[in-house]
């Protein structure tokens, strides 16, 4: 097992993966889907599109670099319509989410840290408010919002989209220099 995904799994991801960097599929029909509301957080957190920038520029952020880990979170749900259930779900995958990035801040190298379920750190993001970021080191960047596509990427690792009836599962991405 490779440091990062020890490291991802100490921080509580049920599985994680490495792959090529150019193995991290990339799609910018995804920002249409943001701007067309697709997780209502368009225009309304910090580190959601439009704040973030273009996409062109956040893809050839992605691209530039050579290697990348993949992780997830699979946590028990009621049923589909379980909604407080999801978003218990999210706010246990930002959790582990934050666990990774700090310990990643902790070694000094460049990385990019993408999360999917949004930042979910502030109950309300200061966005709403008109104010700036109130924890610009720990909020989370959105794999959607940079414009991977997460079910196609998850198809170059042995981890699973979908893992079962009544689960619900979020994936996260750390993008790396060897
Ligand atoms: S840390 Fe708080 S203010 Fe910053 S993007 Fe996340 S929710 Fe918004």
């Amino acid at each position: 097992m490779t440091d990062l995904v020890r490291l991802a799994l100490a921080c509580g991801a049920r599985k994680a993966a490495l792959l090529a960097g150019d193995r991290v599929v990339l799609n910018e029909e995804f920002r249409k889907i943001c701007e067309n509301g697709g997780c209502g957080n368009y225009g309304r957190c910090h580190t959601c599109p439009p704040y973030i920038g273009p996409i062109g520029e956040l893809m050839a952020r992605v691209r530039s670099f050579e290697s990348a880990m993949l992780y997830q979170s699979i946590c028990p749900i009621a049923d589909c319509f379980d909604f407080e259930g999801m978003m218990e779900a999210g706010a246990f995958h930002a959790q582990i989410s934050r666990r990774i990035g700090r310990a990643l801040s902790d070694r000094g190298k460049e990385y990019l840290h993408l999360s999917g379920g949004g930042c979910h750190l502030c109950p309300v993001c200061a966005q709403k408010e008109g104010l700036p970021c109130r924890h610009p080191d720990e909020a989370l960047l959105p794999l959607e919002g940079y414009g991977v596509d997460v079910y196609r990427t998850a198809q170059a690792t042995d981890l699973a989209y979908q893992n079962g009836i009544d689960t619900v599962t979020f994936f996260g991405l750390v993008l790396y220099r060897e």
